[in-house]
């Protein structure tokens, strides 16, 4: 039987552990992650600032692949490229367009208001800031940390979100389970350098090697350090 994680308190195996020494195996161990998965920036597709914000606001509670797929060959990011195309879109018109990538009332709102709060407020221009950022509807520090990672390469914070949720919490960088303390945590544990691209090293290791149901511990880089609790 597979265990689940969330019964598991795997922070407890390293308690003991010092600051320095969990900076330490944290690092390795992302470097391990990063040398099987070298991705390090997210697989959805844009062109503009705004595509970029629109599709990580689409891709709440959908794949990244079915975002890809309704935002480029559906054509909603040929109709809609600009913060002046989002801001002045029909509200039942882009519900439809985004009806298969689930809570599109909320999402079609929140996009068509942050689009109209850039416009309006931001003169048209992304913001550079999380706080800045996270005035707009709908936008929260995960996303707002992936918006700038990509379209300014600036990062502020590391961007939470299930996966870099697990990861952490599975090696005991954190034991938290609130997005924004497990932010603050990792921050603490890795140099700004890494911040960047920790989540989609995460991201791209959590849904590789160490897929739902069945992780393929025997192939996995860091299976040594493993408390490899999610095997039989
Ligand atoms: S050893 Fe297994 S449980 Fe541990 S991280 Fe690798 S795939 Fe996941």
């Amino acid at each position: 039987m597979l265990k689940s994680a969330h019964k598991h308190h795997t922070f407890k195996a390293w308690q003991n552990e010092s600051f320095e020494k969990r900076k330490k195996r944290a690092r390795a161990l992302l470097l391990c992650m990063r040398g099987a998965y070298p991705r390090t920036t997210s697989v959805l597709k844009w062109k503009t600032p705004m595509q970029m914000l629109a599709a990580t606001m689409l891709s709440a509670q959908a794949t990244d692949k079915k975002v890809n797929e309704i935002t480029q060959e559906k054509g909603l990011f040929k109709k809609y490229k600009t913060v002046n195309d989002f801001a002045s879109a029909h509200l039942k018109t882009f519900q439809k367009e985004i009806h298969a990538l689930g809570f599109f009332r909320q999402k079609a709102k929140n996009i068509i208001g942050a689009a109209r709060m850039l416009r309006d407020e931001c003169g048209g221009k992304m913001p550079k800031t999380i706080e800045e950022m996270t005035r707009l509807p709908g936008v929260a520090r995960k996303t707002a940390n992936i918006v700038l990672n990509h379209v300014y390469y600036i990062a502020e914070g590391i961007a939470v979100d299930t996966h870099v949720i697990q990861v952490s919490r599975r090696f005991g960088f954190t034991k938290e389970h609130d997005p924004k303390k497990i932010e603050k945590d990792l921050m603490k544990l890795f140099q700004k350098k890494d911040w960047i691209w920790i989540n989609y090293t995460m991201v791209e290791y959590n849904r590789g090697i160490h897929r739902a149901p069945r992780p393929e511990c025997e192939w996995c880089y860091v299976k040594n350090i493993c408390p490899k609790i999610f095997k039989k």
